[in-house]
Parts: C-alpha cells; structure tokens; sequence
C-alpha cells in the first residue's frame, strides 16, 4: 500500500484483539470437575460387577456452567469470532436456519425405522442428491460417506470395480503434485500404486507429464479444478480427451467447488465421479472434527457400482434398493443425516441465483484481496483462494502472529509448490470492510521482525502449543490429564 492512496481508498485498521484469559495462572479454565464437584451415590439395576457405589460429578449451579461455557469460547477462535480464511477448507459462517430444521423432533428419526414410515426422510435424501447432481452435472449421487476423504475412498472404489467389472487389470492412479494428502491416500489405501504428476510452470497440469504418465495402466486421473494454487485447468478439455482415450476415469476432488457453484460443473467438463464437500460448499459446521459428509456422484455408466442402499422413487413414494454391481456400504445407512439436513436447506434457501451469487462473490473476495496483501502472490487470476508466499518469514510463524490481529491465518506450507504458502479463502461471507482488515492483517506481519514472529501470538489465551504432543499424544478426558 502507498502513501498516494485516496480517503475513500484508505487500507483498513488491524482489530485491536486480546482474547479472554479467565484463570489466575493464565494457564486454563478449570474443568467443570475441578469447580466443585460430590461424591453422588449410583443406584442402577445393572449387575454389582459391573457398577460402582458412587460417581464424583460437578456440583455446579445453572450459571456457573454458562459462565464456563461462554468463557471456553471466549478463549477459542471461530468463524463467529472473525474472518476465517484456511484455504481450502471454505470456512463459511453457517446460517442458524439450517441448525433449527436440524433440531425440529421430525429430524429425530431412528434410521431402521421401516420404509413406509420414514417417506420424509428418504424424500429429503432423493432431493438433496438431486441437487447435488444437477449442481455437479453428475448423474446419480450416493450420500452416505461421511466427509470428503471418505468420498475420495469411496470414488476410487468405485473406479476400481468398474475397471474390474470390464474385466481390465488397471493398478496406477495419477495425483497432481497440488494435490490433497487425501488423495494420495485414498489411491494408495484402495491398493493402488500413486503416481504423482508434477505441475508445470503456470501451476496448472502440464499436458506433456501427463500425457507422458498415463497409459494402459491408468486407472483414474484424480484433479480438484480449480486447483489448490485456486487456477482454473483451463486445458480440462484436452485431459479428459487424454484420459478418457487411454481407457481411465476422471476424478474430481469437490473441495473446492464454491468457485463453481452455478458458474461451470465438473459433469460438463468430463468428470466421471465426484465428491462434494457438503460442510465446505454447503456451509455445514465443520472443524475440530465435527460430522461433516462427502457425497459422491458418478455418471450414468457408473451408478450400478454406487454404495447400498441407494433410495429411489416408486409411485407416490420412495423406496431403498440395492444397485447391482455395488461396492457394498461405506458408512451406516445413509450417512450423517442431520449434516445432510443442513444442506439440503442451504441449497434450497439459496436456489440457483443465490448459489451462482455466492461463487462470484467467493472468486471476486479471493482476487481482490490478492491485489491488497503485501506479500508476493505469484500466480493468477485466481478462482476461490490464491496462495502469497511468505518469501523470507516463516509462514507458520506468520500463522501465529495473525492471531495478534484478531484473524484466523490461512493454511500454511502447502501445496509446496509455492515456498512458504499462504493458501487464503475469505469465501463470500466478507464484505469489504472485513477484506480491508484482513488485508491490513497481512500488511502488519509482512512488516514485523523475525523476534515478533518467533514470539507469537502474544495476545491469545494460549501462546505457542506443542503441536507435535498434541497430536501425537492427545489427552482427550480430565481423567488423563488427572492420571499424569
Ligand atoms: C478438505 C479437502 C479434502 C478432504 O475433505 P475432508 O472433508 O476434510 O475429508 C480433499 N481435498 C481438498 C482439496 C480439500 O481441501
């Protein structure tokens, strides 16, 4: 940013920004157990051996336990907290309506529960894979895996038993070197050698390395387009065309179809099987491991290989079937269910306009603050996220220090292929105040010494965690904790 800028084209302020910090020792909030807690006597009709006399449990009045929930949020950073731009992840902010038609006791349906008398379940489930298909250009839509990579597994799966049904012996999947770690795995996991393809210089697919990778081999081309650098494959055409004349099939990693939304669908462009990311793209809550769902679509010479039960319409209703050449199931029964509700709303409520509407706006947020950050943005235009490069500083210690700023950073180091990337994706939801602080964010850091950096956060309830412990050794109940 220069000195010659105009009032009404004046950066944003960085948000003054200190999360609550609530115990004595700046350490934590104490656990409900460690308030005040009482021996409660247990009396059950369950056998001696396996009971105990007596449970501590926390003894704790109505506001008490809203205080520490409040402050446990207070301490945390959410999409409700601020702009929250981790690239790829299309951190929306997740309407409430959706969450109400989730709660409504109609939703609370036990799923083996007979047929005829879940009709409006298994008709929310015909609606929402129908406009999941039409969304995509997919012809038939399974819902049941339970997030994207349980989608990818269940795609290649489905290649698999497709190239086997034709009696082919195909054992390579091709991976773009920008790849999802999730792709890699879901080839290799299905049993399959991975090939990875390295991207040419405009950070697209070189046709020449793929060209020179396929062959009678090839089981399935696995692309997310636009790609993770957030570049459209304007050459899509062609690949499908390389695909698709040596015998393979062509993947599409949905992660990052809110670029697309109403705008241009993988069905069209040549794409045999997808997977939607319905807590990306459908603004479903996700994070912190939550439920999420990756429903995935095949074209029509795929459907009989999709996950059973499949539900279709019969006269006046609907009804479960079992597809003929089946992979069998990938989740229980359908999927995560009230995650699917939430979608199914979104999409409605939104209809064809406002879904084209929220990825225009999605790819113009992306571009224009590319144009306003000061750190180096080395490829474009971009579609729904581009990635800036930290150059000398560090980009996970720029993560940190963004905290400073009252904004979530985006998702560092990857894909490699730009050095120390910052892969950003303010999605739709920001405005252009917003977009001018988180730009302001980016412009602080940019400018900040390796001390300040290394240092950070310093205004966060917690400084620096030991990533490596917590997830290589996670404490997931007080009682661990207690047991150290
Ligand atoms: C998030 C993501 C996935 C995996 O999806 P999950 O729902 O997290 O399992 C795959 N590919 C890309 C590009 C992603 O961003």
């Amino acid at each position: 940013m220069s000195d010659e800028q105009q009032p009404d084209d004046k950066p944003g302020d960085t948000l003054q920004y200190d999360q609550a910090r609530w115990s004595e020792d700046d350490q934590y909030e104490p656990l409900l157990s460690e308030k005040n807690s009482r021996e409660v006597d247990v009396e059950t009709p369950l056998p001696d051996d396996l009971t105990r006399d007596s449970l501590e449990l926390p003894d704790l009045s109505e506001p008490e336990l809203a205080r520490h929930y409040t402050r446990l949020s207070q301490m945390n950073y959410g999409v409700e907290s601020g702009p929250f731009p981790l690239g790829s992840c299309t951190m929306k902010y997740n309407p409430k309506f959706t969450e109400d038609l989730a709660a409504r006791p109609e939703a609370a349906v036990h799923p083996d529960r007979p047929d005829e008398t879940i009709q409006g379940t298994l008709g929310l489930y015909a609606t929402l894979s129908e406009y999941l298909g039409k969304i995509g250009g997919m012809d038939a839509v399974t819902l049941q895996p339970p997030a994207g990579a349980a989608g990818e597994y269940t795609g290649v799966l489905i290649a698999k038993a497709y190239h086997e049904h034709n009696g082919a012996d195909r054992s390579e999947i091709i991976v773009p070197d920008s790849a999802h770690g999730t792709n890699f795995a879901s080839a290799a996991l299905a049993g399959f050698d991975v090939v990875e393809l390295p991207s040419g210089e405009d950070g697209r697919v070189d046709l020449d390395a793929l060209a020179a990778a396929i062959g009678d081999d090839t089981a399935l081309l696995m692309l997310t387009n636009p790609n993770t650098l957030g570049l459209f494959e304007r050459e899509i055409e062609a690949i499908s065309e390389l695909v698709h004349d040596a015998g393979g099939l062509l993947y599409y990693d949905g992660a990052n179809l809110n670029a697309l939304l109403g705008q241009a669908r993988p069905g069209d462009m040549g794409f045999d099987i997808m997977h939607y990311n319905v807590h990306k793209t459908f603004a479903t809550p996700h994070g912190g491991g939550g439920p999420g769902a990756g429903p995935v679509g095949v074209v029509e010479e795929l459907d009989e290989f999709l996950p059973a039960p499949r539900v279709r319409e019969t006269g006046g209703g609907y009804e479960l079937f079992e597809p003929a050449q089946t992979i069998g199931k990938v989740h229980g029964f359908q999927g995560n269910w009230l995650v699917l509700i939430k979608a199914c709303a979104y999409i409605a409520r939104l209809g064809d306009e406002g879904l084209a509407d929220a990825s225009a706006k999605a790819v113009l947020n992306a571009n224009y603050l590319a144009e306003q950050t000061a750190y180096e943005v080395p490829f474009g235009p971009f579609h729904h996220e581009f990635v800036a490069s930290a150059g000398e500083q560090d980009a996970a210690d720029v993560a940190k220090r963004m905290l400073d700023y009252g904004v979530h950073p985006p998702t560092t180091k990857w894909p490699e292929i730009v050095p120390e990337a910052l892969m950003t994706e303010p999605t739709e939801i920001e405005n252009k105040r917003t977009l001018d602080q988180l730009a302001a964010a980016f412009n602080a850091v940019a400018d900040e010494d390796d001390e300040t950096l290394e240092t950070a956060p310093e205004r966060t309830s917690a400084r620096r965690i030991d990533q490596v412990s917590a997830a290589r050794n996670p404490r997931l109940s007080w009682q661990a904790l207690d047991n150290e």
